[in-house]
């Protein structure tokens, strides 16, 4: 079956894409690290700045109120996107970093216990990994850490024996940045109801690729970036059950999360502005409903299918070239390639690919355990968005095998 979009119309809302690098046509493979933005992304920055840039919900005039409204409705695109229950469930962020660190810090200083149990992954990003750690440093609780196979995939009988009444939390990435695999977090979070724990699920890299439902995965707090899902950096959203929230103390203190300021007491504002202390970052907040409407358009499962043709057919053809292991090859996987090449550094080939206007990620992937478990430095990763091409796949493959071939 082949794809139902139109991907030469689609790189026309991308225009970063026509460039040339070093004087060849960019072929932008590090998309897990940031998707590029489309116009319709771009156009709402230059009309928020140029037509209502103004302070949200504490102003009465005319640009105060358009910013503000533009504001909420993007909160309101993300409530849709993820299908959460209200809008209080859903709070701004600067990303899926501030995300886990607000959790890890006000719900896990709150409720976390000396001799209380926290699971993650082996597979966990460096910001699903360290606020835990600081929360187990502060509160004696312990971290356990689920290990993989060889493809990289969980081993879920582990996770399975480490589940029990001390385990307070669990804190999961959906889809792993570096390898690509997609982890079976309906069924981890059922798992870890049983005990009676928390789940915090991490979906940086799941929200461009994979339907989202809050409600029917069931987890307690869902993290995810704009940048990676076509907005733009420095915000994200944080969803966290009402109940939950509504028991957590303030991460941040300052303007906007409050109700009643004195020297005496400071009482605090209802959700989800309790969790928002200071001016946000407007402008691209307001992007982020372009964002989510451009997914929306093209359809979550039209994308989903298009990027795993690529998958499909990069990696069958990069099975071909000699010298090159795939890390990371689990049965269930987005469109994320990490290899290494025998006798050639990871940072080498990303620099020979360079030259050749391939962008890809090269390093570990903020995935420094990660690495260790395959006994590896580093990978360099190709990673896939809606506007790629096997025309760009074609370019990739022979460049790298000419670079592994001359390098090695
Ligand atoms: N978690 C995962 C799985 C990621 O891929 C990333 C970014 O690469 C993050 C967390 C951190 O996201 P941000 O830097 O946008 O906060």
């Amino acid at each position: 079956m082949t794809t139902k979009l139109d991907i030469v119309q689609i790189r026309q809302d991308f225009p970063i894409l026509s460039q040339t690098v070093h004087g060849k046509p960019l072929v932008y493979f590090d998309n897990a690290a940031t998707s590029q933005k489309p116009l319709q992304v771009i156009n709402a920055l230059t009309d928020y700045y140029t037509g209502y840039n103004s302070n949200v919900h504490r102003g009465v005039h005319f640009l105060a109120d358009k910013a503000t409204t533009a504001f909420e409705e993007s909160r309101e695109a993300a409530r849709r996107f993820i299908n959460a229950a209200s809008l209080e469930e859903v709070v701004i962020t600067k990303g899926t970093t501030e995300g886990i660190n607000l959790v890890a810090s006000s719900y896990g200083r709150k409720f976390i216990k000396e001799g209380d149990e926290i699971i993650i992954s082996t597979l966990e990003h460096h910001a699903n990994i360290v606020p835990w750690q600081m929360l187990c440093e502060q509160t004696g609780a312990k971290l356990r850490i689920i290990p993989i196979n060889e493809q990289g995939e969980l081993l879920m009988d582990e996770y399975e024996k480490m589940l029990n009444p001390r385990t307070k939390f669990v804190s999961v990435v959906y889809v792993s940045n570096a390898l690509g695999t997609i982890n079976p977090v309906k069924e981890m979070i059922k798992m870890a109801r049983k005990v009676g724990a928390l789940v915090l699920i991490d979906g940086a890299q799941a929200v461009s690729h994979l339907d989202t439902d809050v409600q029917d995965l069931d987890c307690d707090f869902f993290v995810f970036s704009a940048h990676k899902v076509y907005g733009t950096t420095g915000i994200g959203i944080l969803y966290g059950k009402k109940e939950i929230l509504e028991s957590m103390p303030p991460f941040l203190g300052g303007g906007e999360m409050i109700k009643e300021v004195s020297f005496e007491k400071t009482t605090y504002n209802s959700l989800p502005y309790k969790f928002e202390a200071g001016t946000p970052n407007i402008a691209d907040v307001v992007a982020l409903k372009y964002a989510i409407g451009y997914v929306e358009k093209l359809g979550k499962a039209n994308i989903a299918q298009h990027e795993h043709e690529l998958l499909t057919y990069a990696t069958e053809k990069m099975q071909e070239i000699p010298k090159l292991t795939i890390i990371g090859t689990a049965k269930e996987k987005v469109g994320v390639i990490s290899f290494v090449a025998e006798g050639v550094h990871h940072f080498d080939l990303g620099m020979m690919l360079d030259a050749n206007g391939i962008a890809v990620r090269t390093g570990t992937h903020c995935t420094m355990p990660l690495m260790s478990r395959f006994g590896i430095s580093g990978t360099a990763r190709a990673s896939f968005a809606v506007y790629n091409t096997k025309e760009e796949v074609d370019i990739f493959v022979r460049e790298l095998a000419k670079a592994i071939q001359m390098m090695s």
